[in-house]
């Protein structure tokens, strides 16, 4: 077993998520998904370029399990790229962005300012501990044999302990709180599904209780059903008749991590020897960190829908 300590940055968005964000919990459910999709494409990605995975058969997918009885849990898995022991202690314990500090400082301290700021950050990860007191990631790295089990309760440092996970990816379970014992409800995840990940290129399965009753009320018998919640056919394959105005803000924030809605966006289609779809947001507000060096522009590209 290894303890680590949260970097200081990391430490300060904790607290500040746990005390000011409360009005947004429910942008943890987009942004795990967002992180699975992401997992799933840079999988993706190598099945098509690195030989050492080109012959792995696979089937991308999400898939969402709860628990609504004491205690309460939300089980968010995928069978992407996974990570490692480094790449949990780096990915889950520090902040890479520079100018993070800077940003961090000058927060005001009033919660409802800051928490409308903070949106432009993008809280990603760390959003969950809105609506769990602890939360476990179990993760396998693709490629690689060990899996490990990283654990905390969003309060100074993690845990990191070898475990057991049959395929590569990464499970997260939620032990949720008060502030999120409404989403263990099938009813209450698919809604957020539909209303923040519909457009996610990748299955997403829910899995429940079905109980059937007789004809008096009965109950008659309960088994585990699964069901896909998502239509999961990308945004920009889809033609522009088919999409209203809030398919297009709920994609963008999706992909931007942007709590508001995008200023304004251009959605276009070229037909010719070569066939392409431009789908452009800009956002209310500049990046904080637009004129650092090290500075990511948001364009991707996806060819045959691999990123
Ligand atoms: P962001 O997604 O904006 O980079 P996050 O805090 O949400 O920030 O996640 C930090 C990093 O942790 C991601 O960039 C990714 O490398 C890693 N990560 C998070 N979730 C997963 C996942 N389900 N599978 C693989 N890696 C993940």
């Amino acid at each position: 077993m290894s303890k680590h300590q949260f970097q200081t940055e990391v430490n300060q968005l904790l607290h500040l998520i746990i005390h000011s964000l409360y009005s947004h919990k429910e942008i943890f459910m987009r942004e795990l998904v967002s992180n699975a999709s992401d997992a799933l494409d840079k999988l993706k990605y190598l099945t098509l370029t690195d030989d050492k995975f080109k012959t792995m058969s696979w089937d991308p997918a999400i898939r969402i399990e709860f628990h609504d009885k004491d205690p309460k849990t939300l089980t968010l898995s995928d069978n992407g790229i996974g990570m490692n022991e480094a790449d949990l202690v780096e990915h889950l314990g520090t902040i890479a962005r520079s100018g993070t500090r800077t940003f961090l400082a000058g927060l005001s301290g009033d919660a409802k300012k800051d928490s409308n700021l903070i949106g432009q950050f993008g809280v990603g990860f760390y959003s969950a501990y809105m609506v769990a007191d602890l939360i476990e990631v179990i993760s396998k790295k693709a490629g690689e044999d060990k899996a490990f089990k990283w654990s905390s309760t969003g309060k100074g440092e993690f845990e990191i302990v070898e475990a057991k996970r049959a395929d590569h990816g990464t499970t997260i379970v939620l032990h949720l709180n008060e502030e999120g014992a409404e989403y263990a409800s099938r009813w209450a995840i698919e809604d957020l599904i539909k209303k923040y990940s519909n457009h996610i290129a990748f299955p997403i399965f829910l899995s429940y209780e079905k109980t059937e009753y007789d004809d008096k009320g009965k109950e008659k018998s309960r088994e585990m059903t699964t069901d896909q919640v998502n239509s999961a056919s990308a945004l920009w394959k889809r033609s522009k008749s088919d999409l209203k105005e809030e398919d297009y803000k709920e994609f963008y924030k999706t992909i931007s991590h942007d709590m508001e809605d995008p200023l304004f966006w251009a959605h276009t289609k070229a037909e010719g020897t070569i066939e392409y779809t431009t789908l452009f947001f800009v956002p209310k507000k500049a990046p904080f960190d637009m004129n650092y060096a090290d500075y990511k522009p948001g364009v991707k590209l996806f060819v045959r829908r691999v990123f």
